[in-house]
């Protein structure tokens, strides 16, 4: 048996493989970090780093990186939707940009040791023992690669786990998609600080203000909204006019580009020499804002799985990532789905803003837990 290539291929390196790979260096293994892209880039992201989010960053180490990027502090959230709106404070949270955020972490791993393979395609290739391959894809060409632990953080991307991997990824039928741009400039009511988050009947869109000043819009539609507006940018700008929040000059900012559908599980989590962590092991509605530090502490939980895999796979890890992956972010992702599915709902949205409105003392915890203060399991 030879012996394999690397310790561990990371493929991905948004939030949860950038982390992940630079914990993994940090135990001095040998770790590839492979990216389709060329970094820094841009992303479909509400750019919002939540209470949990800078909490798992803490734990890393990394507690300083957010301001240090000039991240901008988030003090609270203003709910629309019917024409009426509601100010909620927020205890924590920042807004970066996500080119800015995942240049750096990338950056993080590259410091602690995990090299960097940009603008590369990988696919999950099979299994021998003691390693798992990987096919490469760049402009230079084609190759494959082993490792002792290949793990899967290409986000909502799902070309990588095509067969022989033995991982599904299951889309909901009825799931949203979701759209992005970034405007120069925006209306003095769109405040620095405030997450604006217009609902519709349709789909929601969230804005706010970056460290550089830029206004980063991201949405979430219904397929058929989609289609009926004749893109992102009419259905923003309906689902805006409908919550009554003051018109954006949406014609005005860089390209518009959708996601895949956002509702998603994978299953199994783990096999054979295969973990999959991120949005890559299941997604639900952005609605919450907690997409980034779910990614965040699914690295950190990770990493004593792989250490403990990488010698002697034992078929019990797949069973215990699948269960630490359940306590940390199924539950949380069961909440923000069911939160989402509510706000479908008229009458229900309509019942929450009042109660926001007029209950402010009973929302705003509910508020502060969801932003991640109160939660205690997620920080593995
Ligand atoms: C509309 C919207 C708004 C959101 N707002 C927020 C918010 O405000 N706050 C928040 O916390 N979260 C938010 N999220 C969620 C957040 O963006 C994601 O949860 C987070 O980016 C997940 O990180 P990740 O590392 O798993 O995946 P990603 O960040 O998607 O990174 C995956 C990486 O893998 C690469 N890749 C894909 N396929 C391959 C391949 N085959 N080979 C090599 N590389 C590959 C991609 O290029 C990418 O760089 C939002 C999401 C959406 C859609």
């Amino acid at each position: 048996m030879s012996r394999p290539d690397w310790d561990v291929i990371v493929l991905g390196a948004g939030p949860a493989g950038a982390l992940a790979a630079r914990q993994l260096a940090a135990q001095r293994l040998r770790v590839l970090l492979v990216e389709k892209q060329a970094f820094p880039r841009w992303k479909v992201c509400g750019t919002c780093l939540n209470g949990h989010a800078l909490k798992t960053l803490e734990s890393a180490g990394l507690g300083d990186l957010p301001a240090q990027l000039g991240g901008v502090r988030l003090a609270r959230l203003r709910l629309a939707l019917g024409g009426r709106s509601a100010d909620l404070p927020l205890s924590e949270g920042r807004s970066l940009s996500r080119s800015r955020l995942d240049q750096a972490l990338v950056e993080e791993a590259q410091a602690t040791g995990a090299q960097l393979l940009p603008q590369t395609e990988a696919l999950v290739a099979a299994a021998s023992p003691g390693a798992r391959s990987v096919q490469l894809r760049s402009a230079q060409g084609q190759r494959s690669v082993t490792a002792r632990v290949v793990l899967v953080a290409t986000g909502l991307a799902d070309r990588c786990l095509q067969p022989p991997a033995p991982i599904r990824s299951r889309v909901s039928p009825s799931s949203r998609i979701g759209a992005g741009c970034v405007l120069e400039a925006a209306p003095s009511s769109y405040t620095s600080g405030t997450i604006h988050m217009a609902v519709g009947r349709h789909g929601y869109v969230g804005v706010v203000r970056t460290e550089s000043g830029q206004v980063n819009l991201a949405a979430a539609f219904e397929r058929t909204h989609l289609k009926t507006c004749g893109g992102p940018a009419a259905a923003a700008r309906q689902v805006l006019e409908e919550a009554g929040f003051e018109p954006l000059p949406l014609g005005s900012g860089g390209p518009w580009r959708v996601t895949a559908a956002l509702t998603r599980s994978s299953t199994p989590l783990a096999a054979d020499r295969l973990m999959v962590l991120g949005d890559a092991a299941g997604y639900v509605e952005p609605f919450t804002g907690e997409g980034i530090g779910w990614a965040l502490s699914s690295a950190l939980a990770v990493v004593p799985l792989v250490l403990q895999g990488l010698s002697d796979w034992d078929p019990r890890l797949e069973r215990d990532w699948a269960h630490r992956h359940a306590t940390l972010i199924g539950r949380r992702q069961r909440l923000c789905h069911t939160l989402a599915f509510a706000l479908r709902r008229p009458r229900i949205s309509h019942a929450l803003l009042l109660a926001a409105t007029h209950l402010p003392i009973l929302v705003t915890p509910a508020l502060n837990h969801l932003n991640g203060s109160f939660h205690r399991h997620a920080i593995p």
